[in-house]
């Protein structure tokens, strides 16, 4: 199949487009990758399974050679509690950074590991500060690891690692980032943001299809993690050891997803990497939050920490809107949107990830005002209380 640079394919007839932060419209390429079947073992799929690692690796620019990638089965979830039982020992402690449901998330899977750890839990959207966090590692010396969420993506704020990698560092402390949902689309290089290990998988912004997540740490700290785990799946330590020995994955790899990964790398690759995905994710994101303000909508988010990965719209205060019903008029309209995850005010999220461009997002835009007008909507101002709720930010 051909790589033809920015080309976005629009799904087949009749499926509708997922404004959703994973899985996510995929490339005709990336689904027809996935029509012929492999053996595991065999010599042309450890090629395969090398060479997503080694395009994984590349993709963290200078410093990437201290580094290595495993890939490992499941979805991001099981990659995000690999990381965490391999990396913090079991005489470790954990500071879990939280402002959504990924953080939290974390910080139940330390409370399943059985290993100590304290929660900075900010609610729905505000950020985790450098002061903050510095405050509770000086306060706190039995705390080995902080765990921050690059993008969190029930509300899709873009949270400030840089801010918190510096403090981390300063105060001799480790990092472990999940970037689930920036890598590929933002950068995390190393030469830039100190840590040692990050997550992501297969169906965020590599536009993959789902199954598989993979690890991406520093070799030491790979080396070091030998025994640490809670689990034998999701050993990352062995999974690595094993992979680097064999070429092989320990269990039964996804083949399909894993051959349509390379396929989905390739035409990442062709669209310029990290920097051209991201610059197409942020045109997606600015023609979608100008196009719904321009209809009255308001995002959850002040600019500055919108990410280009999915926007969080607060519903309108109008009576007359149902979001079931809005849901279901934008399905018609070949568009699936998402549902929102604030715990204070309604709201729902629109994704900026995945086979779609600007003329795309213009046409969510134009379903947008179309269903507003079907349901007799008349503004979709949000209520006082979603615009209170934004101070907070400010303040
Ligand atoms: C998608 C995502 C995950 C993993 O979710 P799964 O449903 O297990 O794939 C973890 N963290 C973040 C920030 C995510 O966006």
């Amino acid at each position: 199949m051909e790589h033809v640079g920015n080309k976005i394919e629009a799904p087949k007839l009749g499926e509708p487009y997922l404004l959703t932060p994973g899985p996510l419209t995929t490339s005709i390429a990336v689904k027809e990758a996935m029509l012929k079947d492999w053996g595991s073992w065999d010599k042309d799929f450890r090629a395969v399974t090398q060479e997503i690692r080694q395009r994984l690796l590349t993709l963290l620019g200078q410093g990437h050679e201290d580094f290595d990638c495993v890939p490992m089965q499941g979805s991001g979830s099981f990659a995000v509690e690999a990381m965490l039982g391999s990396f913090i020992p079991e005489d470790g402690k954990a500071l879990v950074l939280a402002n959504g449901a990924y953080g939290q998330r974390s910080a139940k899977t330390m409370e399943y590991l059985g290993r100590d750890f304290v929660l900075l839990d900010k609610g729905d959207y505000l950020p985790p500060r450098g002061d903050e966090v510095a405050k509770i590692l000086a306060d706190d010396p039995a705390i080995t690891h902080v765990v921050a969420i690059h993008c969190e993506t029930s509300s899709g704020i873009l949270n400030p690692v840089e801010e918190i990698s510096e403090v981390t560092y300063a105060a001799g402390r480790k990092l472990l980032v999940d970037s689930m949902s920036a890598f590929g689309a933002v950068e995390l290089q190393p030469s830039e943001v100190h840590y040692e290990a990050m997550v992501s998988s297969a169906n965020k912004c590599i536009e993959g299809v789902p199954g598989f997540g993979f690890i991406i740490a520093r070799k030491d700290e790979l080396e070091a993690a030998q025994g640490n785990s809670h689990s034998l799946s999701l050993d990352v330590h062995a999974q690595w050891a094993h992979m680097n020995k064999t070429g092989q994955w320990r269990f039964t790899p996804p083949t399909h997803v894993v051959v349509a990964f390379l396929e989905a790398l390739k035409a990442h690759e062709a669209e310029g990497n990290v920097a051209g995905r991201g610059a197409r994710y942020t045109r997606n994101r600015d023609v979608v939050v100008a196009g719904m303000r321009e209809l009255g909508f308001e995002t959850l988010l002040q600019n500055r920490w919108l990410s280009p990965i999915i926007v969080t719209f607060f519903c309108p205060a109008d009576e007359n809107f149902v979001f079931d019903q809005f849901y279901q008029l934008m399905k018609d309209k070949g568009f699936i949107i998402y549902p929102g995850k604030l715990t204070v005010v309604d709201s729902f999220r629109v994704g900026c990830i995945g086979q779609m461009d600007e003329h795309i997002m213009q046409q969510v835009v134009t379903a947008a005002k179309e269903s507003l007008a079907e349901m007799g909507v008349a503004s979709a101002a949000p209520p006082s209380a979603a615009l209170e709720e934004r101070a907070k930010l400010a303040a």
